[in-house]
């Protein structure tokens, strides 16, 4: 598991060329900065900061109005 963190070339979400290297916390995807900012939007809509959803190995759904809210 580890090796294959530091392997990682792409991640495992969007494809996009890895420079900085981030590990899900939803999945045991290696993800880049831009898709953990995704997921920390998703973490904040979930109740205690989506702790009881650390590993669950999907990214729960949140609805676009609530990301819209995050965003404005
Ligand atoms: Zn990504």
């Amino acid at each position: 598991m580890e090796d294959k963190f530091f392997e990682k070339e792409n991640c495992d979400r969007c494809g996009n060329s890895l420079k900085i290297r981030i590990m899900s916390w939803f999945t045991d995807d290696v993800i880049c900065p831009n898709c953990s900012e995704k997921e920390s939007v998703v973490r904040r809509h979930l109740p205690d900061g989506g702790r009881d959803f650390e590993g669950c190995g999907y990214l729960p759904k949140i609805t676009k109005e609530e990301v819209q809210n995050e965003n404005s």
